[in-house]
Formats: C-alpha cells, structure tokens, sequence
C-alpha cells in the first residue's frame, strides 16, 4: 500500500502536490489529504498526524497495540521456558544422585 503519491505541480508554486493517507489509525479510513510538499514536510519534523478535515487521531495507534501484545507474548514464552528449565535442572539433579 503506497501512503503518498506525489502528483505533477497544479499549485503553479513550482511545489508540487502530494496525496497523503490520512494517519487517523481508523483502518477503515481511507481519506487523502492534498499537501505541498513544505507542508508535508513541517508535519513530519513536528511528529505530527497528517489527518483528513475532521478526521481525529486515536488515542491508542493500532501499531502501538500489537506492539504491546507482542512484548506480552514475549514474556509469556519467557516465563514458560523458565518453567522448562526449572524442570530440566530438578532433573539433572536427580540423575547426579543416582
Ligand atoms: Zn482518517
């Protein structure tokens, strides 16, 4: 999925037009937004959302979700292969006995 297209100069500034997907994180959303590319480039220096009028960013960015459970899932195998080794070194110590 391409996020912007940069289309021949209509603005007649010699600066050209891009169409940006709008970054509300509603994945139904599929708005563009027109910028030059000064604008564009302003927006991504501050970090900001380039939003469709009217458009909201959401408070929880889906990325940031699957971030997050991923990072859980993560410590669930963590916490499961401790489990693992515990078992493994109880029975390494049985055998020493033996
Ligand atoms: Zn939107």
């Amino acid at each position: 999925m391409r996020l912007a297209v940069n289309r021949p100069d209509r603005t007649g500034r010699g600066e050209g037009a891009w169409d940006v997907l709008c970054q509300c994180g509603d994945p139904a959303c599929e708005q563009w937004v027109e910028l030059t590319l000064a604008e564009y480039e302003a927006l991504q220096a501050a970090g900001a959302p380039i939003l469709a009028p009217g458009h909201r960013r959401e408070r929880r960015p889906p990325v940031r979700g699957r971030a997050r459970r991923l990072a859980e899932d993560a410590g669930a195998l963590w916490s499961r292969a401790g489990r693992r080794l515990r078992r493994v070194g109880r029975r390494l110590g049985e055998s020493r006995r033996r």
